[in-house]
């Protein structure tokens, strides 16, 4: 029996999910005859492939695909290698991509499918954990029959490193032109978005205690200081000040960068949802009952006018 973790990957570049899917197949196998499989469909998948196969997995199918993703190819292909590889389990990115195809791979081979998984356990069966009612619990799920497709959340797990030298395969599957139903004809960046913080290892978060749009350039001198990416909370989202694709929470994305500066955020619970598996957590706020010193590692309770030009400065290079 094999876990199958399908790799993903976007412009040119393996994605940093695809190894940490291969750490959730080791852990789950620890012990076990269970070999753990690599995919990737479409791209440069040789290229990826080579990546892959160095990271301890036992074998990486390779799938010509063409080079953009398409819901239909990817569905077929996947399902056809499932079935060739005799995979019981399924591990995809909980991404934009992963989203998209998981239900459909989950449906065609009539198994059950559980989204937005932050552990795993095959003890006593297979057993998955994740958050729920905005992250407030942690919720058990025992998945009957053993065999399902699960989304693993980005960050949930570290990415895979290691050595090893595993078999590249190329899998050629029968795709069938009719059922392929839908194109991608051409990409378009929204605005000034196009920005991937689940990558970001340090993250700058922005909230509405910036009060207005002119004040945003303080806090990009600061990421730009830190290296870092610009995040948000959803009041700078919502007023048009930063794009939708920084926002960080239950209705944004989910970060577990190595540290997490939230600037004028509050701590809702919805915001803290997405970025509470910070390694580190530095929280600028003029009010010291602001939730998000529940979650900070460290606190500045200060105007943040008067603390960020000084952090800009101190992390400025000389
Ligand atoms: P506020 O709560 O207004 O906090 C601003 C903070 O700035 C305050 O703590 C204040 O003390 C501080 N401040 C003000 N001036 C200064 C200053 N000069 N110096 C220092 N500190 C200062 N929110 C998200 O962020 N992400 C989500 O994905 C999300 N999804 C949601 C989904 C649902 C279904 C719902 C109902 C809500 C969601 N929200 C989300 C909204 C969430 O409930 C909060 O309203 C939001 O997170 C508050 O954003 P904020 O902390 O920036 O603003």
């Amino acid at each position: 029996m094999t876990v199958l973790a399908v790799a993903e990957h976007r412009r040119g570049r393996l994605r940093d999910v695809s190894l940490e899917l291969l750490s959730a197949g080791r852990e789950l196998t620890a012990g076990t005859d269970r070999a753990v499989h690599a995919a990737v469909v479409g791209g440069r998948a040789e290229r990826f492939a080579d990546r892959l196969a160095r990271v301890g997995v036992d074998v990486v199918h390779t799938t010509a695909a063409g080079e953009a993703f398409n819901h239909d190819v990817a569905t077929q292909a996947l399902t056809q290698l499932v079935e060739a590889v005799d995979a019981d389990l399924v591990l995809a990115p909980h991404t934009v991509t992963g989203l998209d195809y998981a239900p459909a791979l989950a449906s065609r081979l009539d198994w059950p499918l559980v989204t937005d998984v932050i552990g795993l356990s095959g003890d006593d069966g297979l057993a998955v954990t994740r958050e729920c009612l905005a992250s407030k619990l942690v919720e058990t799920l025992a998945v009957d029959g053993e065999r399902a497709v699960l989304t693993l959340r980005p960050g949930a797990w570290s990415a895979a490193e290691g050595s090893g030298d595993a078999d590249v395969r190329p899998f050629t599957p029968d795709i069938d032109d009719s059922a392929v139903r839908s194109t991608v004809t051409g990409f378009e960046a929204v605005g000034p978005g196009d920005v991937d913080l689940t990558d970001a290892d340090v993250v700058v978060a922005v909230g509405r205690g910036i009060g207005s749009e002119s004040n945003l350039d303080l806090i990009f001198d600061l990421a730009d200081a830190m290296g870092a990416t610009v995040a948000a909370s959803s009041p700078p989202v919502k007023k048009g000040w930063l794009s939708a694709d920084r926002q960080v929470g239950q209705s944004g994305a989910v970060v577990s960068p190595e540290v997490y500066v939230a600037v004028g955020v509050s701590g809702a619970v919805q915001h803290v949802a997405g970025m509470a598996d910070s390694d580190t957590v530095i929280a600028v706020n003029s009010d010291p009952t602001a939730p998000i010193f529940d979650v900070a590692d460290y606190g500045v309770v200060a105007d943040l006018f008067d603390v960020v030009p000084e952090l800009v400065d101190a992390f400025r290079p000389p």
